[in-house]
């Protein structure tokens, strides 16, 4: 799975905790390439293609990354990409290998601090990693966390109504109190 020597690809990850503009900052990233046609954006989550729109490339939803053509694109975006399995790790990096530029965003950390694997894999791999904060709910520091306002026990459980951002030290306290 090691990168080739040859390699001229890049990978870059966007990650951080709910609410901290992951999103937003990818499409910032991608938004430079003037040749869309060349950029391929997925997502396996159906609401994300709305912001899509002004950026008038369109957001493949896909339900697997086996699904993604590696040939087709000279640039690859995949949003919300804690979503995919284990296997966004292999496309990514053969992507790299390829020669291709790479940009993921995503959740680091579930709603118990666990890190998604694929993200966490991929951030260890990447030639650049932004880590961005949200604003904490509670105190208004930064945050890096991400609290679950419910009792679902369900690892993937998307929806921002369902969350809130915490600092590390709300969320701490939270986690004792809950
Ligand atoms: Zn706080």
């Amino acid at each position: 799975m090691a990168f080739s020597a040859l390699a001229t690809g890049e990978l870059h990850v966007i990650s951080g905790c709910m609410a901290s503009g992951k999103s937003l900052h990818l499409i910032s990233l991608i938004e430079k390439y003037q040749n869309h046609s060349k950029v391929g954006v997925y997502s396996n989550n159906s609401y994300i293609e709305s912001r899509y729109n002004n950026l008038r490339i369109p957001c493949r939803q896909i339900s697997s990354v086996r699904e993604v053509d590696l040939e087709q694109f000279e640039v690859y975006a995949f949003d919300e990409a804690q979503f995919f399995d284990e296997e966004i790790v292999k496309v990514c990096t053969e992507l790299v290998r390829r020669g291709k530029k790479v940009y993921v965003s995503g959740l680091d950390l579930d709603y118990q601090s666990i890190p998604f694997y694929g993200i966490a894999t991929l951030m260890a791999f990447a030639t650049t990693v932004t880590k961005l904060q949200a604003e904490c709910t509670i105190c208004g520091k930064p945050a890096s966390r991400s609290f679950r306002k419910t009792q679902n026990k369900q690892r993937m459980l998307s929806g921002k109504e369902n969350y809130m951002p915490l600092c590390l030290s709300c969320y701490n306290q939270k986690q004792i109190t809950q």
